[in-house]
């Protein structure tokens, strides 16, 4: 008997072009746009100089913010919302990684919600939003169609989810934006769509649609697997990288994320591991830490390898960090995740901090 909820209300319009194409919707979201974006990538492929473009076709007015760094931080947020407030807008455009976009989305409640500063935006409670429209530039977070806005807590010496639900209400997906970014960047974010495949696919909360939304995504990641070797990459590549992304963002939308993604954090945050690859570094131990090992066996499956074997040596290729650990280090991010309830809850069989010291041990100490 199934009992779920599915929930995806994004608009989702995918295409080589499709900003300038759909520049006429963006004229539903007001007469002025504040665009949030990191510090270069989205001046230099291509996908500021289209926004801007559409937005002057439509004579929608707009203004910039251009600060946002990589896991972005409560406090560049609130300077970001100061701004956007003071110029009065009524609609963020996030272009980018997950990092500009997720701000994008924090900025966006924080100007819905103006007594929001740093320190009280993760409040507890979920708030309404300014309209956000996502323009992702790499394919890996899937931010573009799920809830969440990953912060950096200095505070919390942590990351967190902001815990407003801002779905963006359209997401412009053209892979254009990708063919210049470079192979580390490439392979990080796309480690971090797969482990949201699979963190998706091995949850309590999986069902029906969110399996389908993991089915596809991991065919079309499996397609890829032989560019993200060779560092080479087609449209069509970074076209299905997008895609698989985007499908791994609608299942975690109704799923969440796990173990990796909650252990990831600490990596991030202590020692600077970009966020896909701090997932990826952790994934063959968390895989091989399942008693029950039969929809483990099925992802290597879906990706169209031959053995789980096959999956364990990309994933050591594509996956490894030079960045030493300390035993007293992995002892204490083990019961930072123990606090983290809601990605233990997640995960489908029961593991204590010792199972996770043992997941970060034999990944970074090698033992
Ligand atoms: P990112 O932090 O947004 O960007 C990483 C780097 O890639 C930056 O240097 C960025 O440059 C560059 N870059 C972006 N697009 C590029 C392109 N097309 N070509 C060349 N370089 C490009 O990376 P991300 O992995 O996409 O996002 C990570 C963040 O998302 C983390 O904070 C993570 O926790 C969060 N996340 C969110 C969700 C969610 O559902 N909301 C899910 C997973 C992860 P610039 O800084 O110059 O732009
Ligand atoms: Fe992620």
């Amino acid at each position: 008997m199934m009992k779920f909820m599915y929930e995806m209300p994004t608009q989702v319009i995918v295409g080589k072009g499709c900003i300038k194409e759909q520049g006429k919707r963006l004229k539903e979201y007001g007469q002025k746009a504040y665009i949030v974006i990191g510090r270069h990538s989205a001046k230099k492929n291509g996908s500021l100089k289209d926004v801007v473009e559409a937005l002057e076709a439509q004579a929608i007015n707009y203004t910039i913010f251009d600060e946002i760094e990589e896991n972005p931080s409560l406090e560049t947020m609130e300077r970001a919302k100061d701004k956007g407030l003071a110029e009065g807008v009524d609609f963020i455009i996030g272009i980018g990684g997950g990092s500009p976009i997720d701000a994008a989305k924090g900025i966006g409640v924080m100007i819905a919600n103006p007594h929001l500063v740093a320190d009280t935006l993760i409040c507890g409670e979920s708030l309404n939003s300014l309209p956000i429209i996502a323009v992702p530039t790499t394919a890996g977070t899937g931010t573009e169609v799920t809830q969440y806005a990953i912060a950096t807590d200095h505070k919390a010496q942590t990351k967190k989810n902001i815990g407003h639900k801002v779905f963006p209400k359209l997401a412009l997906l053209d892979a254009s934006y990708m063919m210049d970014m470079p192979a580390d960047i490439t392979i990080g974010t796309a480690v971090d769509a797969l482990s949201h495949l699979v963190e998706s696919y091995l949850n309590v909360r999986s069902n029906l649609l969110s399996d389908m939304c993991v089915e596809k995504g991991l065919e079309l990641w499996g397609q890829c697997i032989d560019s993200l070797l060779s560092g080479y990459f087609t449209y069509e590549v970074r076209e299905n990288l997008l895609m698989a992304s985007t499908l791994a963002g609608m299942a975690i939308a109704n799923t969440g994320t796990s173990l990796p993604h909650g252990m990831g954090y600490a990596l991030t945050y202590h020692k600077g591991i970009p966020h896909g690859l701090a997932n990826g570094v952790l994934y063959i131990h968390y895989l091989r830490a399942f008693k029950e090992q039969s929809k483990v066996n099925k992802v290597s499956r879906l990706l169209g390898l031959d053995s789980h074997e096959a999956l364990e040596k990309i994933l050591a290729i594509l996956c490894h960090t030079s960045i030493t650990f300390t035993e007293e280090e992995l002892r204490g991010y083990a019961v930072e995740m123990c606090s983290n309830k809601a990605k233990l809850q997640n995960h489908p069989e029961t593991i204590d901090e010792e199972g996770i010291y043992q997941i970060y041990a034999k990944s970074l100490l090698g033992k």
